[in-house]
């Protein structure tokens, strides 16, 4: 939580109403002083603070401080030429030296304050001018928003990421900027605010959906703070709103990519140990049977030498969606092992369960018709598939299971291929 400077809130007056208060009261007490009689000095002291005034519209307070010293020289040559009466402007009144001390300290007190003022509204301005280009530097769009959760303040960087210009946007509700989910959640706790419930969300960067000008929805990283002005009682927020689409795009493909298999677009091994390891401590807490099977194509390499690496491909595409067919149970995993191997991982599935699926993988292979001109075992490509089911043993690893499957995966090719083999213990 940070607070802002008070000058801040001087801004609401500007010098110009400031000033022209203070020339009001001096042009007053200079009449008052003078006694309601018409005389040079007060003619000078009424001029002089006009021009001051005017002079606040001049980029310097250079100018006012020049006026003042002319004005002072003025006051003072037509007090000097009416003692000596050599002035046609002094013949109205005769020299009254209260009166020009009083149109002096009327002036100078004027540029003094007109000075410090202007000074002061200078300095707000730079800062302001360097506020907003802070802002705008920013490659997120932030927003200031109001405790009522209206958006007081918004960077230009706001247009190209929600369409709508920084001016458009001021005035409108936050919540404007988020999708229905997200709506209750910011508005309560802007409007509702307490360190209680905004301790979740102030201060950090939470991942939201927002919706620009079109409508068109996309990802967000909102990072909300909360700032406090003790002395006005005043609070208001700062809102970064970071589009994070492209990152979760990426992260999404990312994602995909390493738990797939680029070329059959099943899992690929490295998903498959996840899994394992996740159903094999699950089927632990459950004591349900975990069944794998080991499903490698027979003689693939002369398939591949005799009719080249791409139709190998070919068929290794056909082979995987031909075992998705077979096994549809919600849970089931389906992965390539490894290069014309695959695995399937079904959780609560008994060694006999396992067995029919296996059959039924054999079977839709065989209805596949693949021509397999150089295999020794049939005309046309077979697989051959190693079963094993247990229900995991606290201590026991699931290796046990992957190696019971292989060895049953070894019986059946050494039994002549294209062979179910379940491991019996
Ligand atoms: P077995 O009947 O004993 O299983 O013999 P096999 O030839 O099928 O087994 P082996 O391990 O000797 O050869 C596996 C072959 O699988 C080697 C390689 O040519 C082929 N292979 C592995 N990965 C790919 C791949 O991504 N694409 C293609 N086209 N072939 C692959
Ligand atoms: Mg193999
Ligand atoms: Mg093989």
């Amino acid at each position: 939580m940070s607070s802002v400077p008070l000058e801040r809130y001087i801004n609401v007056l500007t010098e110009k109403h400031i000033v022209f208060t203070i020339l009001i009261t001096s042009i007053m007490l200079l009449i008052f002083v003078a006694d309601l009689q018409y005389t040079t000095e007060l003619y000078i002291g009424v001029l002089y603070l006009i021009v001051v005034m005017l002079s606040l519209w001049l980029p310097s307070t250079t100018y006012t401080f020049f006026f003042a010293i002319f004005s002072t020289a003025f006051a003072a040559m037509g007090y000097f030429f009416s003692v000596y009466n050599i002035s046609p402007l002094t013949y109205m009144n005769q020299p009254n030296f209260i009166n020009l001390s009083m149109t002096l300290a009327a002036i100078w007190i004027t540029t003094i304050i007109a000075i410090y003022i202007k000074g002061i509204t200078i300095a707000l301005k730079k800062q302001q001018i360097i506020h907003s280009a802070i802002l705008d530097a920013s490659i997120d769009p932030i927003v200031i928003i109001s405790k009522e959760g209206i958006i007081e303040t918004a960077s230009k960087t706001i247009a190209r990421t929600f369409g709508w210009e920084s001016e458009e946007i001021c005035g409108k509700k936050f919540d404007s900027l988020l999708t229905h989910q997200y709506k209750d959640k910011y508005n309560s706790i802007i409007t509702q605010y307490d360190d209680m419930l905004g301790s979740e969300v102030i201060g950090k960067t939470q991942e939201a959906m927002c919706i620009n000008r079109m409508r068109r929805e996309f990802s967000c990283e909102i990072s909300l703070n909360h700032i406090e002005i003790p002395e006005l009682e005043e609070n208001f927020f700062t809102a970064v709103l970071r589009d994070i689409s492209i990152r979760k795009s990426y992260e999404q493909k990312l994602g995909w990519l390493s738990a797939h298999d680029d070329l059959t677009k099943i899992y690929n091994r490295r998903y498959f140990n996840i899994q394992i390891d996740k159903e094999w401590r699950r089927m632990l807490r459950s004591q349900q049977p975990l069944a794998l099977i080991l499903v490698d194509i027979d003689h693939f390499k002369s398939y591949n030498d005799s009719l080249g690496h791409q139709i190998g491909d070919q068929c290794l595409i056909k082979i995987a969606a031909c075992l998705e067919d077979s096994s549809r149970r919600a849970g089931d995993t389906i992965a390539r092992y490894g290069g014309e191997e695959f695995v399937l991982l079904l959780p609560t599935t008994s060694l006999d369960g396992a067995k029919k699926v296996a059959e039924k993988i054999q079977q839709s292979v065989s209805r596949l018709n693949i021509p397999h001109p150089s295999s020794e075992t049939s005309k046309k490509l077979s697989v051959s598939l190693g079963v094993a089911a247990m229900t995991p043993l606290r201590g026991c690893s699931y290796e046990r299971l992957i190696r019971f499957a292989d060895q049953a995966l070894y019986t059946a090719k050494q039994n002549g291929r294209n062979k179910i083999c379940a491991y019996q213990e």
